[in-house]
């Protein structure tokens, strides 16, 4: 079946689902998809989209679906790893990735972090001075493989959704360049640290239009440039681009925009490209994003002062950040029979609410669609990454299991398991329950109540 026509798929995907229980009124009323063969042809458009003279390491962003499964399918299309904190290392060592495959970023890395990226080789992006003091001070003691960039911030301002802008003059990532001395400060670092052999930038994610990304990466290649310059060598052999390329949250059109962001860097940044660099880049969110969705059956339906509203099983906790903030990331939302077939019919404006015990616990404000009904199923489209691989432990509702999906040559759907329901005894563990039996609760009733 096209991989194209992810409407289509949608519905074939759901019906399966619902009769063979992988969706289940009862037992398993949310759950998120993706399709994998929609993914591979998305990362086969990746690879070509890059010229073929320059060697280029994508590296996935894994806070944009960190389940073990997902990543470990990812290494196999062949893909590298961005992590970002020793959780995200552990679950891409878990996912089998090569620590060569690797590269660590985070703001706030601690010295256990720092040593044990440099004991397996994995690549560190360095935020700031004092992250490389560190570092500098651990490989004096222990040589280390790992490839080393500072993480530069090129100040060339933000995107549209400020939350999410990397490069404004003062963010908190990396090493500002335009602040006073620093540019001659970084040069310095360079002449001084031989093992320094790469750049980094991200502009940021979402929002942040290609002519922007294209001139904060420009700026890092005319610094690594410099930098080679001055050592008389190539001591920077690999310029790390970072990721953010915006996704259309708008349409079903599956194609992701990697032709346009390459022709983009060819124009602001053609020494890219010109053989002197390999390349990494670090993209999330147009790898996944619209090739997954989560549904969830309509448990009830109610009319509230005059308002048509839909009570799902998919708030918060799988939405958060469309509930929390949902003028910057609207979700489209489709309707679907309980047999997963898409719904037709007169148009309602429908609240679409989750399951959270907060008033603003909504993923669509009287949204335009057909009727719901109990027993209906919705579908949040495009949350492939930062939806359900991310969820959010407000009032303890079950995370939902993660199914992948593909399709055989009769348009027949398999699906594997990439993540299972939470069990309940998953939840009591993550909130502590254990504690109860092994002794280490320190009982409160020797404390009066009342002020001491
Ligand atoms: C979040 C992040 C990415 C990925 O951003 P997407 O918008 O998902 O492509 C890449 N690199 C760094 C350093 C990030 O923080």
């Amino acid at each position: 079946m096209d991989t194209s026509n992810l409407a289509a798929r949608r519905e074939v995907i759901l019906h399966a689902a619902t009769a063979r229980g992988f969706l289940d009124a009862e037992d398993i009323p949310l759950a998120a998809f993706i399709d994998i063969d929609a993914v591979a042809s998305n990362i086969g458009a990746l690879e070509a989209a890059f010229p073929s003279n320059i060697s280029v390491l994508h590296a996935f962003a894994s806070k944009a679906n960190s389940i073990v499964p997902v990543l470990a399918g990812l290494r196999e299309l062949g893909m590298g790893c961005e992590v970002a904190s020793e959780g995200e290392l552990a679950q891409a060592l878990a996912a089998g990735f090569d620590p060569e495959k690797i590269v660590f970023d985070s703001p706030a890395k601690t010295r256990r972090e720092l040593r044990q990226a440099l004991e397996l080789g994995v690549a560190l992006n360095i935020d700031n001075f004092q992250e490389l003091d560190r570092i500098e001070q651990i490989v004096a003691q222990v040589p280390s493989s790992s490839p080393l960039g500072i993480r530069i911030n090129p100040q060339i301002g933000v995107g549209q959704i400020v939350a999410m802008s990397t490069a404004g003059s003062s963010s908190k990532f990396g090493v500002p360049m335009e602040d006073e001395g620093n540019r001659e400060a970084i040069l310095a670092r360079y002449a001084a640290n031989p093992g320094l052999n790469r750049v980094h930038t991200h502009v940021g994610s979402q929002g942040c239009p290609l002519p922007l990304i294209g001139a904060g990466i420009a700026k890092v290649v005319e610094l690594a440039d410099e930098i080679n310059v001055r050592a008389g060598r190539k001591q920077v052999t690999t310029i790390d681009i970072g990721g953010g390329l915006p996704v259309d949250f708008e349409t079903d059109n599956p194609l992701s925009n990697f032709k346009a962001y390459v022709a983009q860097l060819q124009e602001s940044a053609p020494r890219l490209f010109s053989g002197d660099y390999a390349v990494v880049t670090e993209f999330g969110r147009s790898i996944l994003a619209k090739f997954g969705f989560t549904a969830s059956y309509v448990e009830y339906t109610k009319v509230s002062g005059g308002q048509h509203i839909a009570i799902t099983h998919a708030g918060a906790n799988v939405a958060t950040r469309t509930v929390f903030m949902p003028n910057e990331w609207p979700l489209r939302v489709t309707a679907h029979s309980p047999d997963g077939k898409e719904k037709t019919g007169g148009l309602v404006g429908q609240d679409i609410a989750g399951p959270c015990c907060f008033a603003g616990d909504v993923v669509a404000r009287d949204r335009a669609m057909p009727i719901l009904e109990q027993g209906d199923i919705v579908a949040l489209l495009d949350t492939g990454t930062y939806y359900a691989s991310t969820p959010f432990t407000y009032n303890s509702i079950q995370e939902p299991p993660v199914y992948g999906a593909t399709f055989d040559d009769r348009g027949e759907v398999t699906f594997t398991v990439l993540r299972e329901q939470q069990t309940m005894a998953n939840l009591l563990d993550a909130s502590g329950s254990q504690l109860m039996t092994s002794g280490h609760r320190g009982s409160w009733a020797r404390v009066k109540p009342g002020c001491k």
